[in-house]
C-alpha cells in the first residue's frame, strides 16, 4: 500500500479530512532545481490552526489512554509503509527541497528509525516508588504532555516531522504540524501513511500556510497547546520562545548552529577529510549540524586545504534528480546571496579561494563547492552560520587556541574533531561547549542517540530514550495512611 493520494498532496489534514483553505486560496510550491511549480497548497491561517488544535484535543483521550502496545503497533505499520514507500517520499524531497536522491532516501530511512524508535520507547514510559517514611509511599509516573505542536524547516522536510511526531505519538500525545512553506508535500505525504497504518483521526494535523506567523501566533498562544517543538533558526525560535512564555507552555527548540570542525596535526588526515566532504557538502552545506569552520593546525593546514579543495572540487554538482550528482541547488536566491556575501567578506580579510568561489554554470541556485583558505576569525563566515557549500579553513596553533576558537560563537549544536591522541579527546571532548560532539566521526545522527544544542542552538533532547521526556510530564503522587 502506497497511500490513499497522489505523490503532491494539495490538501491539508485536519481532523482526518483532507480539506482546502475556508479562503480556498492556495500557495504554490517549487522544485529549487528548476524553478517550476510542483503544485499548490492550502493557504491556512487562525481559523483552521485553531480547527486542528481542537481536532488534536478531542483525540488526545483515544491515544493518550490507548495502551502503549496497540499505539506501538500502529506506529510499527507507519513505520513500514513509509519504508515501503521510501523512492517516491524520496522523490517528493528532491523535487521540493533539491537534496540528491541519494540522499533524499537516507532522510526517509532516517525519519522512519525515529517512528520505529519511539514505537519501541513509548512501551518504556516507566515511573518510580521513592522509598519515603514508614506511613507512606512517594509514585512518580510519567504522563503524556497532551496537544503539542510543531513548526518544522524546509531542510529535512520529512526525518524532522518524523522526529518530532514519532515522539509525540510515542509518548500519548497528539499534535499539529506547520510544515515550512517551501515543502509541504513531504510533511503531507508522511502524514497520509500514518492515516493508511491507523493513526485515528485528530491525532496528527497538518495545517499548511504561505505566512507562518498567524498560524505560529496561535500554535503557541491557544492554552490547548501545551508544547511547541520547533526546528528552525534561532531568530524564530526567540519569536516562538516569547509567544510561548505567556502560557508558559513546554518548548523544545533546535537551532542555528556554527559547528567547528578541528583537525589538529596528530588525525589521520586522509579521514578528516572525507569526514569533512561528508558534513559540508551534504544538502549543499544545508544542515543545522554541518560544519561551518574549520579549524586546522598550522603546521597541516596548507596541505588539509590543499586535499579538500581537490576533493571538493570532484563533486558533481546538479539537479538532486540526476545520478551521480552530489550536490543539488541552493534553497531560494537569498540563501544563494548569503554564500556570496561570506565568500566576499572573507576573501576582503585575505582569505584565498582554492576551489569554487562563484554560481555554477548551470545557474539558476547552483553554486560550486568551495575551499577558503586562510581564513580569519573576524570573517563573517566565522560569526554565522553560512548554510551553504563553502568550507572555511582557518588555522591555528594550540590546542587551547582551537578550543577558544571553537567556543567563541553564540551556538552550541554540534563540533567535529579528528584526533589520535586518546588524552586529548577526552579533554577537547569535554570543553567543547556543544550538545553534540563527533570525534574521529563526522556523520553522527542516529534516533538512538539525543540531538540537540547548548547556548543558544536550543532547548530539549531529539530521538534517543531522552527525547520521549520532552513529550512527557512528571507527576509526584504521595500515598499516605499505610
Ligand atoms: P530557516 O532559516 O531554516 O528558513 P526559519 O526559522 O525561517 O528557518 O523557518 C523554519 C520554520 O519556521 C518554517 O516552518 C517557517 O515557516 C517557520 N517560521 C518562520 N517564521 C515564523 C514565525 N514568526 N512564527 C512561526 N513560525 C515561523
Amino acid at each position: 500500500m502506497t497511500g490513499t493520494q497522489p505523490s503532491f498532496i494539495e490538501r491539508a489534514y485536519i481532523a482526518g479530512e483532507w480539506i482546502a483553505a475556508d479562503s480556498g486560496a492556495v500557495f504554490a510550491v517549487t522544485n529549487p532545481a528548476t524553478g517550476e511549480t510542483l503544485g499548490s497548497v492550502p493557504d491556512m491561517g487562525v481559523a483552521e490552526t485553531r480547527r486542528a488544535i481542537e481536532a488534536a484535543q478531542r483525540a488526545l483521550p483515544g491515544w493518550r489512554d490507548r495502551p502503549a502496545k496497540e499505539r506501538a503497533q500502529i506506529m510499527r505499520r507507519w513505520f513500514e509503509l513509509v519504508m515501503g514507500a521510501q523512492e517516491r517520499l524520496a522523490q517528493i524531497i528532491t523535487a521540493e527541497q533539491g537534496k540528491p536522491l541519494a540522499e533524499a532516501r537516507g532522510e526517509i530511512a532516517y525519519g522512519a528509525a525515529y517512528i520505529d524508535w519511539f514505537a519501541e520507547e513509548g512501551r518504556r514510559v516507566y515511573g518510580d516508588i521513592v522509598p519515603g517514611a514508614t506511613d507512606r509511599r512517594l509514585l512518580v509516573m510519567k504522563q503524556a504532555v497532551g496537544v503539542t505542536a510543531a513548526i518544522t524547516p524546509w531542510n529535512f522536510p520529512s526525518a524532522m516531522l518524523a522526529r518530532k511526531v514519532g515522539a509525540a505519538l510515542g509518548a500519548g500525545c497528539t499534535m499539529v504540524v506547520k510544515p515550512a512553506e517551501l515543502t509541504p508535500f513531504s510533511a503531507l505525504a508522511l502524514v497520509d501513511l500514518a492515516e493508511c497504518a491507523g493513526v485515528p483521526a485528530g491525532v496528527v494535523n497538518v495545517v499548511t500556510a504561505k505566512d507562518p506567523v498567524p498560524v505560529g501566533q496561535e500554535l503557541t498562544r491557544n492554552p490547548i497547546v501545551r508544547k511547541i517543538s520547533f526546528t528552525g533558526s534561532t531568530e524564530v525560535g526567540r519569536i516562538l520562545l516569547r509567544q510561548a512564555a505567556e502560557n508558559i507552555q513546554k518548548c523544545s527548540m533546535e537551532l542555528g548552529g556554527n559547528a567547528p570542525l578541528i583537525v589538529f596535526d596528530d588525525a589521520d588526515l586522509d579521514r578528516a577529510i572525507h569526514g569533512a566532504i561528508a558534513t559540508k557538502y551534504r544538502n549543499c552545506g544545508q544542515t543545522c549540524i554541518s560544519a561551518n569552520r574549520f579549524l586546522v593546525q598550522r603546521n597541516v593546514a596548507d596541505a588539509f586545504a590543499r586535499k579538500l579543495a581537490e576533493a571538493a572540487s570532484t563533486l558533481k554538482v546538479g539537479p538532486g534528480a540526476e545520478e551521480g550528482v552530489a550536490v543539488g541547488p541552493l534553497i531560494e536566491p537569498a540563501a544563494i546571496e548569503k554564500v556570496e556575501r561570506h565568500i566576499s567578506d572573507a576573501v576582503a580579510h585575505g582569505a584565498r579561494v582554492l576551489t569554487g568561489g562563484a554560481r555554477h554554470a548551470l545557474g539558476g541556485l547552483f553554486f560550486q563547492p568551495t575551499v577558503l583558505a586562510n581564513v580569519p576569525a573576524d570573517a563573517l563566515i566565522f560569526q554565522e552560520e553560512t548554510f551553504g557549500p563553502v568550507a572555511p579553513v582557518i588555522p591555528f596553533d594550540t590546542e587551547e587556541e582551537a578550543i577558544r576558537l571553537a567556543n567563541a560563537t553564540p551556538y552550541g549544536l554540534a563540533a567535529y574533531f579528528y584526533s589520535g591522541d586518546l588524552a586529548r579527546i577526552f579533554r577537547v571532548a569535554e570543553r567543547l561547549e556543544f550538545g553534540m560532539v563527533g570525534v574521529n566521526e563526522s556523520l553522527i545522527s542516529t534516533e538512538a542517540a539525543p540531538f540537540g544544542g547548548v547556548k543558544q542552538s536550543g532547548l530539549g533532547r531529539e530521538g534517543s530514550r531522552y527525547g520521549l521526556d520532552d513529550y512527557l510530564e512528571i507527576k509526584y503522587v504521595c500515598l499516605g495512611g499505610m
